[in-house]
């Protein structure tokens, strides 16, 4: 399976090598042939009682067609080895790395200042009177001059033994219809 494409193939260069063999069985049969060759011209001198000149000729004729075949027969063969490499380059896709942000969730400590309530349970004053120490009078809580003091000359008290201890005035409003 390839995976990708092919940008090129180079070829290097053969690597060629040479091995002689000679033959076994070619020897053989040169040497047969030659066997052959020789009974036969025997026999051929011997059958037609060929003359010693004529014996010569066909000797020779035989040896030089023995000759010619034997170089063929008995000639080494080449044998040529050649190694063809061929390089391929291939281009795969790149394994695309992959960029994994770990989005890792944790726990966020956030710190809740707890906010401490304090329930004052204050005890509220509720004076009966107020006075002025600059008018020098004084003013039941509810009066509405009472509430005109300013915070500087306020005074209060519970009784209005205090302020007539003071000789503070009684308010006209609000405390005159008591005499
Ligand atoms: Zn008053």
């Amino acid at each position: 399976m390839e995976n990708g494409k092919t940008l090129e193939i180079k070829y290097l260069r053969p690597l060629v090598r040479e091995k002689t063999i000679r033959r076994k069985g070619n020897v053989l049969i040169a040497f047969l042939l030659a066997l052959l060759m020789v009974s036969l011209g025997a026999f051929a001198i011997i059958v037609w009682a060929f003359s010693a000149i004529e014996s010569l000729v066909l000797i020779s004729i035989l040896v030089i067609l023995y000759g010619l075949i034997l170089p063929f027969l008995i000639e080494p063969v080449r044998l040529r080895e050649v190694k063809l490499t061929a390089v391929r380059t291939i281009q795969t896709e790149k394994p695309v790395e992959k960029v994994v942000t770990r989005v890792v969730q944790r726990p966020v400590a956030v710190r809740v200042k707890e906010k401490e309530i304090k329930t004052v349970t204050a005890p509220i004053k509720r004076f009966n009177f107020v006075g002025s120490n600059e008018t020098r009078t004084y003013h039941k809580m509810s009066c509405r001059l009472g509430k005109l003091i300013k915070r500087k000359f306020r005074e209060t008290a519970n009784t209005e033994k205090t302020f007539k201890d003071k000789r503070y005035k009684p308010c006209k409003v609000c405390l005159a219809k008591r005499k």
